[in-house]
């Protein structure tokens, strides 16, 4: 059976992951609320990259910076001299477009391998409309206006006065609060270069066209880190970051089959990259970007120098020479990540009894709940609350005692419980409870006090 994204918004919705934002004012177009079990993905997902970005790395520190920055940042960054995308309107329809999507549509539909219209400048993509006779997408017209630029981030105004002067932007990425402190969190941490700052936060887009249920959103997560290191080692860490974005995916159970590395082209980089790669996801809609890994070299720091007029450089302690450090960036998407995992998690399987069930065979450590309480009798009530208290200890545990018990064993399944434990008459006697596997359905016996353990275990990645 075929995985489609009405599937996904579906059970999302329809089992507490992801609601639609407002919706009982009609809603707010785009926008997207995390419910009880998509909280826990979503705090899981940013555990593990945190895990493996900050807790094991030893090169690694972590940075929460505030969303709000002093204006001059995003002069600094390019953000607001740069940061737009190529708007482009159906004169006939009137519906609005990225005219690089468009194109990157249509190379996809002509079975371009890989579609990329990074590096186009509008000429170069208004050329390719006209010359291959892209029609508008909603009403088949090819009555386009010209390509204008749309910078895309929000602005807002800080403190009472509604001028100017008081106009400040939300973020639109989390980079640039750790550029700004990196001088702080090498003094104060006493790191040498190489080491790098990460930080997961909210990031804010006026995006033209978002869409595609959490691909696209006007304001979501990122999960970045800037590793800073000596000019010509580069390469070699960006190789590196590389391989450990990929490894973090595949340690997490994504099939590596759906996953690919897509080095850009010299012609799609951005004049400061020595080279960008990206991880991209096939998607039920396509391949999509999920990681961007850049090798900025020393772009950000030098931008900030010349703007702030403070030195950013690095003098290395050992030789006493002075630098400005490359930066090496994988940046991620956490809502992207959570679409990606759940879509590769989801599959619709055939019993051999002939039932059928739906499972989300999440990893554990992503999983909402490690696992659920089930007693067989609502007599065993009291004896499965207190396993439930034991085991709640340590993770997120569901109790259900409502309905049969296959029908309690399908619900979990369908929300990725790895373990259900049933708490039968047996368990009064001898203190032991039967501890079934999602995946493989199978049984065992284990007793009340060993379970955390064998769970816990079962979280490691
Ligand atoms: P695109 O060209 O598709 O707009 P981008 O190249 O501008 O994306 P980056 O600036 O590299 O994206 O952002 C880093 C990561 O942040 C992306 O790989 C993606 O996972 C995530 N991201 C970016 N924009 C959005 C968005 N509007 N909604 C959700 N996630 C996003």
């Amino acid at each position: 059976t075929e995985k489609t994204m009405d599937k996904i918004v579906a059970l999302s919705k329809g089992r507490g992951f992801v609601y639609p934002g407002s919706e009982i004012y009609g809603g707010l177009a785009n926008s997207w609320d995390y419910g009880p079990l998509g909280v826990e993905l979503k705090n899981n997902i940013k555990k593990a990259w945190w895990k493996r970005f900050v807790q094991e790395s030893p090169y690694n520190v972590g940075l929460d910076s505030a969303i709000l920055m002093n204006p001059e940042v995003w002069v600094a960054s390019g953000h607001v001299g740069g940061f737009s995308d190529p708007l482009m309107d159906c004169k006939d329809c009137k519906s609005r477009f990225r005219a690089d999507k468009l194109v990157e549509d249509d190379m996809t539909l002509k079975g371009a391998e890989v579609a990329s219209a990074d590096g186009m400048k509008e000429d170069e993509l208004m050329k390719y409309i006209e010359d291959n006779g892209i029609v508008c997408p909603k009403c088949g017209k090819k009555n386009f206006t010209s390509i204008r630029k749309f910078n895309l981030m929000f602005k807002t105004f800080m403190g009472i006065t509604e001028d100017s002067k008081n106009e400040v932007y939300l973020r639109p990425e989390t980079a640039q609060g750790i550029f700004v402190n990196f001088k702080s969190v090498a003094r104060t941490t006493r790191k040498k270069v190489p080491f790098g700052i990460a930080q997961i936060g909210k990031s804010f887009r006026n995006e033209i066209t978002p869409g595609n249920f959490i691909f696209r959103t006007r304001e979501f997560e990122q999960a970045e880190l800037e590793f800073f290191c000596k000019p010509g080692t580069d390469l070699e860490w960006f190789a590196f970051w590389k391989d450990y974005c990929m490894k973090f995916l595949l340690d997490l159970g994504l099939d590596a089959e759906y996953v690919r590395m897509r080095d850009h082209k010299p012609e799609e980089l951005s004049f400061y990259s020595a080279g960008t790669s990206d991880i991209e996801y096939k998607f039920p809609f396509g391949w999509g970007e999920l990681w961007g890994i850049a090798d900025r070299t020393s772009y950000d720091l030098t931008q900030h120098i010349n703007h702030s007029n403070e030195d950013l450089s690095y003098v290395d302690p050992v030789t006493n020479e002075k630098y400005i450090p490359y930066c090496v960036e994988p940046s991620v998407g956490v809502d992207r990540l959570f679409l990606t995992f759940l879509v590769d998690s989801y599959e619709e399987e055939s019993l051999e009894n002939g039932e059928s069930r739906n499972v989300l065979k999440l990893h554990p450590a992503l999983a909402p709940f490690k696992a659920a309480v089930l007693p067989l009798s609502k007599k065993l009530s009291e004896k499965a609350l207190e396993v439930y208290g034991q085991l709640s200890k340590h993770f997120m545990v569901d109790y259900d005692e409502a309905g049969s018990i296959g029908k309690r064993y399908r619900r979990e399944d369908e929300i990725g419980t790895p373990y259900c434990i049933t708490v039968d008459f047996d368990t009064l006697e001898d203190n032991t409870v039967t501890v079934r596997d999602r995946d493989t359905m199978e049984q065992i016996r284990l007793s009340v006090y060993e379970v955390a353990d064998y769970i816990s275990r079962k979280l490691e990645f």
